[in-house]
């Protein structure tokens, strides 16, 4: 896991903001033209205004000096790195400045319910089924990386699994459950068709996280399992509704479960039984409206619509799949702190416009006080470093947590 984040800060390097790319891209044509005005400068002084050549040339040079970008072209990313470097140390991982500009301008955030909104730590509380049925969806189960897998998988660790026929082979379908042979284990909505002489379906209805077993096309057990909120969770999403950010809850999970942590969370908008698909489909009906999207999620399940989304953000205790895919890593699952990373983002675009205002500012300023024939060099030169590491300080405030 630690190899993997440092790569990933690596990679991270080389996706820098919007605004640090425009001003790249600016900051060459600008410097051509300022090179090709210096000379013409001189030459108007000299030949039309009647200076003597040592008097023009003093001229051009200061103009050279203070109209150079310097300031300009620090304003974004000391202060982005200041930024990444904060929420790295409050246990947030930004994989770049894109990500932490995206951020600020979220508009809506998905977020996942097992893992993510909850612990994704399940016990049994309730199960029928025949000896033999539980120690094949056990020997299933230890395929998966699912939090369903692990509770029944720990459940019933000292049962003997010898008897099990392994060369069958076992596929997991992300967001529905597994197969094996004749064996199917997943979510009960998939069962629907499925032969129910013992009435699986109604006696594990409730809100609890439910799997039914099929054997062939009976269904032959069931497995309730309850999780628990993650306290945290109810002031993140308080924090992001008050900021503006709309919270929605997508689950591959039953409604009354859905219902029962939307309810606890205070979300009022949630979609329950969702596949992978309908995951990015609710992550591109919103990008649709012009919404920058924010998907949070830890599953295999939630990966697609994690590189989907605008901000793709990963629980730290999630799959590395999630976290290859998403842009934020919240490495210590503290949901307040991707609140903080928020504000940190917003805190992080206003010191841009700050720097990128008061860096052009200084430069006109001094280029029409050289038009006027009011400044020195040494006092231009004062200036416009000066204003360059005033920029740069400005940028490094963001290192420092807000009081
Ligand atoms: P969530 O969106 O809440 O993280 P998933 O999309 O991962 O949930 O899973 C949705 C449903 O699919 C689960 O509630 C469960 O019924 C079923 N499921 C997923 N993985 C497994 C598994 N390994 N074993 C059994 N059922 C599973
Ligand atoms: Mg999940």
């Amino acid at each position: 896991v630690f190899s993997n984040i440092i790569r990933m800060v690596e990679e991270a390097q080389n996706r820098p903001s919007h605004i640090a790319k425009f001003i790249d891209r600016f900051e060459k044509k600008y410097v051509t033209g300022v090179l090709i005005t210096v000379p013409i400068f001189i030459a108007i002084l000299y030949y039309m205004n009647g200076f003597t050549f040592e008097e023009a040339f003093y001229r051009g040079m200061v103009l050279l000096t203070v109209a150079s970008p310097c300031a300009l072209v620090a304003s974004a990313t000391p202060a982005t790195l200041s930024a990444i470097s904060n929420g790295a140390k409050n246990g947030v991982l930004v994989k770049g400045g894109a990500a932490m500009e995206a951020l600020a301008t979220m508009d809506v955030l998905y977020s996942d319910k097992t893992g993510t909104m909850t612990f994704g730590d399940f016990r049994v509380v309730d199960y029928e089924a025949a000896t033999d049925v539980i120690k094949e969806v056990v020997f299933m189960e230890q395929q998966s990386s699912h939090p369903i897998a692990k509770a029944i998988v720990s459940k019933f660790s000292d049962l003997s699994l010898d008897a099990i026929d392994s060369r069958e082979p076992i596929e997991e379908i992300a967001g529905l459950g597994l197969k094996k042979g004749s064996y199917r284990v997943g979510k009960p909505s998939a069962f629907t068709q499925f032969n129910d002489p013992n009435q699986y379906h109604e006696k594990s209805a409730g809100d609890h996280t439910t799997i039914l077993v099929a054997k062939e096309n009976q269904i032959v057990g069931y497995f309730s399992m309850s999780d628990q909120v993650r306290h945290e969770a109810v002031d993140a999403v308080k924090g992001f509704q008050e900021e503006g950010v709309e919270v929605i809850l997508l689950t591959g999970d039953n409604e009354a479960v859905a219902k029962k942590v939307a309810k606890e969370v205070n979300i009022t908008h949630y979609k329950a039984a969702c596949t992978p698909e309908d995951k990015i489909n609710a992550v591109m009906a919103s990008q649709e409206k012009e919404q920058v999207v924010g998907m949070i999620g830890d599953g295999i399940n939630d990966a697609p619509a994690l590189a989907n989304a605008n901000i793709g953000i990963a629980m730290g205790s999630g799959t590395s799949v999630a976290m290859e895919s998403a842009e934020v890593v919240i490495v210590k699952n503290d949901l307040m702190k991707l609140l903080y990373s928020y504000k940190l983002s917003q805190r992080l675009n206003r010191i841009i416009k700050q720097n990128i205002i008061f860096a052009v500012g200084v430069i006109i300023m001094l280029v029409v006080l050289n038009v006027l024939g009011l400044l020195d060099l040494p006092t231009g030169v004062v200036f416009h470093e000066g204003s360059t590491i005033l920029v740069i300080l400005n940028g490094l405030r963001l290192i420092r947590e807000p009081k």
